[in-house]
């Protein structure tokens, strides 16, 4: 079985919460943890963020979010499948970018973190970009079918 959403928003600000919450509301059905939903919640939030402040620049922008759910035929537990873009600048080293501390934006107080929260919060994390075209964040986590128990 599996569930499939998206959602299309302006790369403002205001519109990480509404990012996180429609990701948090699509997992409700699994009856994750409150751990489970922070830690996705976070990592929606440092991709988001980061498709505003460096792929528009803070600039206007489309982020596109697509998320998909397949719940294993047991019905036990769940891969929960997160792709965030954007049409932005794009990343010239994407291995240099995933360092830890690595950041373009130094003088926005960027701690050069984001990347590293999303691989300790999720299970696998694929990033795709292309120079002036833009970026690909794929993001997954198993989560526990807790309704199942
Ligand atoms: P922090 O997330 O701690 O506030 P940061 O955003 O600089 O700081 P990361 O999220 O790890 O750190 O990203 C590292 C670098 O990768 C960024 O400084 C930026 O150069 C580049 N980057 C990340 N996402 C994008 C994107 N969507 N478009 C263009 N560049 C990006
Ligand atoms: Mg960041």
């Amino acid at each position: 079985m599996d569930n499939n959403m998206s959602i299309i928003f302006d790369a403002k600000s205001q519109n990480e919460g509404l990012a996180r919450i429609a990701v948090a509301a699509f997992v409700t059905e699994l009856d994750p943890t409150v751990e489970e939903i922070n830690d996705i919640k976070t990592a929606v939030s440092e991709a988001v963020t980061n498709s505003i402040i460096h792929g528009y620049n803070e600039g206007p922008g489309k982020i596109y979010m697509k998320c998909s759910l397949t719940i294993n035929e047991a019905g036990k537990d769940a891969l929960l499948r997160i792709e965030i873009k954007d049409e932005g600048i794009g990343i010239e080293d994407i291995d240099k970018a995933r360092e830890p501390l690595f950041t373009t934006k130094p003088e926005l107080e960027r701690s050069g973190m984001g990347f590293m929260f999303m691989e300790m919060f999720m299970d696998d994390i694929q990033v795709a970009s292309q120079k002036d075209r833009g970026t690909t964040v794929i993001m997954t986590k198993k989560i526990k079918n807790n309704k199942s128990r």
